[in-house]
């Protein structure tokens, strides 16, 4: 297969925005050629010049980590916007469409939407994992992308590893992307072993979760060369700002962190959905291998509320398909935790 069958042929063709730093990447210069303030910045820190387009150094340090090449790394503002570009280097408006699989994270949908491309639906199966049938009879000719997320947001569970690849393999003309946001959380490996062997296949993760940097906003795509080429092209030229930049490379050198946290998360997990379970009101915990439970209670909605009054929030999930009746939520510190159960208890003990 080439890859570039799955890319929209008008971005093939785009004549990307040449930056300055693209024309000379060289870091020793006097450089006058990008209006810049040459001296610093008004609050005197060094933010004067701009960053690298291409975040080299972060994408060198990420691919000894992540075991690709450099050129196999997109990062982005957030996996958000990885997301919302596969959507556009892949899908024509009005006419083509991605494939989700319900319930599902939300931006899906959302990316979908804003460039009016269509979605089809594949819904999961009542224990969350994919209903191969459903996909093979959703899928038709005018769908670029299934799309996967595994640990699934919000079931919170990986989806069987074996029904992936069989996608991977019965579609081979269309995109298939693993959304990995909870990866770290899994003791399965990533999907981003099968790049080698899967030219179609996308592998997202994120910085925002075991890694506790959501606020800066760093997701990354690990792909095919030739398609991570064309999110270069189609990306804003400057997408990672130069204190994020400098920062993922410092949170790359705290790996350990990472592992230490997400030990400390899956053990208050487990503490958590201990006590969830001798709870009368909690009638189901799904099983989950990410940093979030989704719990079936009995009164979810009345339940929510009451949470809500004393500032505990958690997410409501009973009008999504499947989920009905639950509520999703994170795993907190050993304090938060023992607030939530406590409040619960309280709804208990009045209801
Ligand atoms: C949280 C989450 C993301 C993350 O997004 P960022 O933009 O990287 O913060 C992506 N996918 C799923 C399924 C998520 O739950």
């Amino acid at each position: 297969m080439n890859v570039t069958d799955l890319i929209r042929p008008n971005f093939i063709q785009l004549t990307p925005y040449s930056s300055a730093r693209d024309e000379y990447s060289g870091k020793e210069g006097t450089f006058l050629d990008a209006n810049e303030n040459p001296f610093l910045s008004v609050t005197g820190e060094a933010f004067n010049r701009y960053p690298d387009p291409y975040q080299w150094a972060c994408k060198v340090r990420l691919s000894e980590i992540k075991g690709v090449a450099p050129k196999q790394i997109f990062l982005g503002n957030g996996s958000d916007e990885a997301i919302d570009l596969l959507i556009r280097i892949t899908c024509q408006p009005k006419r083509d469409n991605i494939l989700i699989l319900p319930p599902t994270y939300g931006m899906y949908k959302v990316c979908a939407d804003i460039q009016e491309i269509f979605i089809q639906e594949a819904p999961l199966t009542a224990d969350f994992e994919i209903d191969l049938d459903a996909v093979f009879d959703a899928v038709n000719s005018a769908t670029k992308i299934i799309w996967i997320c595994s640990p699934n947001n919000p079931s919170g569970n990986l989806v069987q590893r074996e029904a992936v690849l069989q996608l991977l393999k019965a579609f081979p003309h269309k995109m298939v992307v693993v959304d990995e946001a909870y990866i770290d959380f899994s003791s399965q490996p990533s999907f981003i072993s099968e790049l080698p062997h899967y030219p179609n296949l996308v592998v997202i993760q994120t910085f925002s979760k075991a890694w506790g940097m959501a606020g800066l906003r760093i997701g990354a795509a690990y792909a095919h060369a030739a398609i991570i080429q064309i999110l270069n092209k189609v990306k804003y030229p400057y997408n990672i700002n130069q204190l994020t930049q400098a920062k993922l490379l410092e949170s790359l050198e705290n790996e350990a962190k990472k592992e230490a946290y997400v030990k400390e998360i899956l053990e208050l997990r487990e503490h958590l959905a201990g006590q969830l379970k001798t709870m009368e009101i909690v009638e189901k915990i799904f099983p989950s291998d990410s940093n979030m439970l989704l719990v079936r209670f009995k009164k979810a909605k009345e339940l929510f509320g009451f949470l809500l009054e004393s500032k505990i929030i958690v997410r409501d999930r009973t009008n999504v398909v499947l989920c009905k009746d639950c509520l999703r939520i994170t795993v907190g510190t050993i304090e938060e935790n023992e607030q939530l159960v406590e409040n619960i208890r309280a709804f208990e003990n009045i209801k």
